[in-house]
């Protein structure tokens, strides 16, 4: 018997774009993000993550990342831990990192390109002082109605909870960092 014809798949659009926020002191905020982008990029939808501070190490994900491209694209624009685990860097080449991240975010945002833009560790970004409040929450203000936009990391401001439609706190119970267990790869990296 002939194989069914291939369905002929439109890529689909936000209904209704949300304004996403994952935080709280546990694990699965960056991958709670890439498990949305996985699940995006099979309805064909356009994806980026902008990342914030990562940037100085390797994570898995930079790799995984090409295997869903071109759908799902992923940009390391910081320039790693601030002010811990030996950075040398002064304060201000991360904030200006940081404002050159939040300016790439908000030209793709309003590009028209993308279904979803992901800012991760941008509540990090924002509770170190690498930006500024009202920059982040005018970024906010700006979205296009059909896009999703999802900030996390640890520390959300209140105010950026207050304009999200959706903020999920991921509560740790448990971490084995506690049990003097060093990260995973493929769990933690
Ligand atoms: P992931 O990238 O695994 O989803 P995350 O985005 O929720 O983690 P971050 O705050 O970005 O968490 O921290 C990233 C790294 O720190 C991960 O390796 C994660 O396992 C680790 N981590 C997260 N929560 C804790 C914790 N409570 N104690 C120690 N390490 C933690
Ligand atoms: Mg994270």
């Amino acid at each position: 018997m002939p194989d069914p014809p291939e369905r002929q798949r439109l890529p689909e659009k936000p209904r209704h774009g949300l304004v996403v926020v994952v935080t709280g002191e546990g694990k699965g905020k960056t991958t709670s993000c890439l498990g949305m982008s996985v699940r995006a990029v099979g309805y064909g939808m356009k994806v980026v993550m902008i990342q914030f501070i990562k940037g100085s190490l390797h994570y898995g994900e930079l790799d995984g990342a090409k295997r869903l491209a071109p759908e799902f694209e992923l940009l390391p624009m910081g320039k790693g831990f601030v002010g811990i685990r030996g950075d040398s860097l002064p304060f201000e080449a991360h904030r200006e990192a940081a404002r050159e991240a939040l300016a790439e975010a908000r030209e793709r945002m309003l590009s028209g390109k993308y279904d979803i833009v992901i800012l991760d560790e941008v509540n990090v970004a924002l509770h170190l002082g690498l930006l500024d409040l009202a920059d982040v929450l005018s970024l906010i203000r700006e979205r296009p109605q059909n896009v999703h936009l999802i900030l996390s990391g640890r520390h959300a401001h209140e105010e950026v909870i207050r304009l999200a439609h959706m903020v999920s706190e991921v509560r740790s119970v448990k971490h084995p960092f506690d049990a003097g267990i060093e990260a995973e790869k493929g769990i933690d990296y």
